[in-house]
């Protein structure tokens, strides 16, 4: 595909030279990536990979609203229009373009493709709201054979066919049984993960505060880097180094490993991307609740962290966890700690990418991203490790190697707000309040959370060895009510956010 796309980037002039000549496109794709969210490694390819098979792309970039991909639709008399999202929200942002084509009785088909999109998810809930074809296409080379059968002589059939099949998954999804019982909130608080805090010896940190980096050095962020999810970006799955050997991804593992050092070299000698920090240890208590309060130096609170609880039927004796856990409550008399840190590498990402895309090199625009991203864990990993030995201090001792880290063998965690165990985007706001993350390093919150530079990652840390990772799961109604209690927010709004975790979410 990077090949056709550079041939055909110096054939252009020519073939515009000669309009006659030129063979017009099989149809006009429009790609967008929706409101609040960043993430377009996953469209680029699908966008180069479709344009290489003589598809017409309209690539609205990132961010775009609903009313500006339709407008875009309209004016440019696209064929189809490919929707795509990594965030969970950016799901509720699909069914909205969806419901707006439907309203203004639109007919034209969509894609939907991104990291948390599902079938699932496509057929019941924003299929339903559109009479035209909607399509989860989450495979680059599965888009072409899509888009070709949506445009293709037989589209009538194709697409009768598909909206059949989505009705039918549809509804086999509903009626599904949904066989987990849930313990209510408070059973599941009295089977708490327990820590004998008496005789609990709690650390106590090196540096309280909040510590603002303004340019890491990338070299020393280098030998921290994960490759494995950087070979996952372009489709090509296994572990470094092992995939490199691999007997059907091998060769070409290889050569993408080889183009990314001489990206990354690049990068490094003209420093081209600015890696910032900031991060702090705060005294902290929990609650009865399952909320963290974080204290400064005079004990006076500075914000509320609030965390979930599993609440899936366990067996007996099991307990249930909340994040909460981990730190000792209020009423035990003892002063704990928790962290929070947001890292970003992603200063540069776009000047850069934009400058490859000007030449026509959209493999190398997407490679600054991926290697923009592989940069930000890399440093969130280096800095928890400097937390962990330095700045808390409570593993001066630690000698892990990459893979050991990379397999989270150190003492404590760094939890993602997004993530399994606290699926909860909206406590990225209290991490910004508390770090002044924006102020600091000037990384922001899209209205669906995510994060800009999109090469970031922001989390918390706990230093307790007790604390792991682990999945909320579903939660059941008694709990949500609780929460947007806690939170402020009306129900329909925490439903809003927290709908993948809700008993009949998705
Ligand atoms: N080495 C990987 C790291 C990313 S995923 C990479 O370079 O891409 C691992 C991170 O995801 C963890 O450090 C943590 O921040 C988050 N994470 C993993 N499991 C989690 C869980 N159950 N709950 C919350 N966060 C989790």
């Amino acid at each position: 595909a990077r090949v056709m796309k550079k041939a055909v980037a110096y054939l252009q002039p020519f073939i515009e030279a000669e309009k006659d000549g030129a063979k017009p496109a099989n149809g006009k794709i429009l790609m967008a990536t929706v409101k609040g969210d960043v993430h377009d490694i996953g469209k680029n390819i699908v966008s180069v990979v479709l344009g290489c098979n003589n598809y017409e792309i309209v690539d609205l970039g990132v961010m775009v609203p609903a009313e500006k991909i339709i407008q875009a639709a309209i004016e440019h008399q696209v064929d189809v229009i490919g929707l795509s999202g990594l965030i969970t929200p950016s799901l509720d942002e699909m069914v909205y373009i969806a419901s707006e084509l439907e309203r203004q009785n639109l007919n034209f088909p969509l894609l939907i493709g991104g990291a948390t999109t599902s079938k699932a998810h496509t057929a019941v809930k924003i299929d339903l709201k559109y009479k035209n074809a909607v399509v989860h296409v989450n495979d680059a080379s599965r888009a072409v054979n899509v888009v070709s059968s949506l445009l293709g002589d037989r589209n009538k059939e194709y697409i009768a066919d598909l909206k059949n099949d989505y009705s039918e998954f549809r509804e086999k999804f509903l009626n599904r049984q949904v066989e987990k019982d849930y313990v209510s909130i408070e059973e599941a608080r009295e089977n708490k993960f327990k820590i004998d805090w008496n005789n609990e010896e709690i650390f106590t940190p090196n540096q309280l505060g909040i510590t603002v980096v303004e340019n890491q050095d990338l070299r020393e962020l280098l030998p921290f880097i994960d490759w494995s999810p950087f070979f996952r970006s372009w489709d090509l799955h296994g572990k470094y180094p092992n995939i490199l050997e691999d007997e059907v991804v091998g060769t070409q593992a290889q050569e993408l490993f080889k183009d990314a050092q001489v990206i990354l070299k690049r990068i490094l000698d003209e420093k081209l991307l600015t890696a910032k920090a900031v991060f702090g240890i705060f005294k902290a208590n929990s609650t009865e609740k399952d909320d963290i309060l974080i204290f400064d130096e005079d004990n006076k609170q500075k914000v509320k962290f609030i965390t979930l609880r599993q609440q899936a039927q366990r067996s007996k004796g099991k307990d249930y966890l909340a994040l909460s856990d981990f730190i000792a409550p209020q009423n035990s008399g003892k002063v704990d700690y928790m962290g929070a840190f947001c890292v970003t590498t992603g200063f540069g990402t776009d000047e850069l990418a934009a400058e490859y895309e000007k030449a026509g090199d959209d493999y190398n625009a997407i490679m600054v991203k991926a290697l923009a991203d592989r940069f930000a864990e890399a440093y969130a990993e280096f800095l928890h490790k400097k937390v962990r030995t330095e700045y808390w201090g409570y593993a001066n001792q630690e000698n892990l190697s990459n893979e050991e880290l990379i397999a989270e063998k150190y003492k404590g965690i760094r939890p993602a707000p997004g993530y399994p165990a606290c699926p909860d985007h909206l406590e990225k706001h209290a991490i910004w309040d508390l770090l002044k993350v924006e102020e600091n390093i000037g990384v922001y919150l899209t209205e669906s959370l995510a994060m800009f530079p999109t090469a970031a990652v922001s989390g918390y840390y706990f230093g307790s060895p007790h604390a792991k990772y682990f999945g909320l799961g579903k939660i059941a109604e008694d709990q949500l009510k609780d929460y947007s209690e806690r939170k402020g927010i009306s129900l329909q709004e925490a439903r809003k956010w927290l709908n993948p975790n809700l008993a009949d979410g998705i």
